[in-house]
């Protein structure tokens, strides 16, 4: 749903309002607080006071919306902003973009990309797995990436982030703390189905996966780069939209927040032939 559409959807408070007690109660309201679905209704501002625990309420009690002073409006219109921004959305644009101050617009942003947290199923199949390293001073070149050496081989002012990517499917990503072997297996096993092939470059913290896994590996210190079906180039492509949103769009991410940007480009990728993309996120805004 572009902007155009959510402005004719849902052109005032009121119409954002019922279309949130839609999603979330379906029109019958329940406390959040003791789950009585006995309540009266205030005559004013959407509120409800609940007859079993005497607290009020409204709908957007423990949503991503929860004691916002902005219009619900902006706020729909926000989401659909971001998720119809490929390279993401700095809090800088999305604040001339619906006209709130930045710091309004950088909270709004941290809160709607709480909606993008995923919890999946498992990806099976064939699976691309590979770290990359995302802030710091020098550019990452691919080949640069795994000189001998091991840990630290992307400087210290980079943080590692892994992905796995299943091929026609979803991808997972995280920061993490070093790419040993025991993280990098740990984040596999946290994301990949046991019996599916994995795809890795020789990065010897890989070795060992094929106790649980199937495992081929390309020898990018030879120059090589794709060995029949065993290549990284799809997760690659996902690492140079995401260092391109952050380094583009957000100047200086924090590692502490990182995560967060992390999940809102999977988020895309993982939707991106969603159709009802934006009902989704109105759902997950309402029920994390
Ligand atoms: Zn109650």
């Amino acid at each position: 749903m572009n902007i155009i559409q959510v402005y004719k959807q849902f052109p005032t408070q009121a119409d954002c309002i019922k279309h949130l007690e839609k999603v979330r109660w379906n029109n019958e309201p329940v406390c959040p607080y003791c789950k009585s679905k006995k309540q009266t209704s205030f005559k004013t501002g959407n509120r409800y006071k609940c007859n079993g625990c005497n607290t009020s309420y409204s709908v957007t009690v423990q949503t991503i919306f929860h004691k916002t002073k902005c219009d619900l409006q902006k706020w729909f219109l926000a989401i659909s902003l971001v998720l119809n921004a490929k390279k993401g959305l700095s809090a800088r644009q999305l604040a001339r973009d619906i006209e709130v101050t930045k710091d309004t617009a950088w909270y709004m942003l941290m809160r709607i990309r709480k909606a993008f947290k995923e919890y999946g199923d498992l990806l099976e199949g064939i699976i691309e797995a590979d770290e990359t390293y995302i802030g710091g001073k020098n550019k990452n070149r691919h080949k640069d990436k795994k000189t001998e050496g091991g840990q630290g081989r992307g400087g210290d002012d980079k943080t590692p982030v892994v992905g796995v990517l299943q091929r026609d499917g979803k991808v997972r990503a995280q920061k993490v703390k070093d790419v040993t072997r025991k993280t990098l297996h740990g984040v596999i096993k946290q994301h990949v189905a046991p019996g599916s092939m994995i795809m890795t470059d020789e990065w010897k913290s890989y070795n060992g996966l094929a106790l649980l896994y199937g495992h081929q590996a390309v020898k990018h210190a030879m120059g090589e780069y794709v060995n029949g079906a065993c290549h990284t180039n799809t997760l690659e492509g996902f690492w140079s939209l995401l260092k391109r949103g952050v380094i583009g769009q957000f100047h200086f991410v924090t590692a502490k927040h990182l995560n967060k940007y992390i999940d809102e480009f999977c988020f895309r990728y993982n939707n991106r032939d969603n159709k009802a993309i934006f009902s989704d996120v109105i759902l997950k805004a309402v029920t994390i």
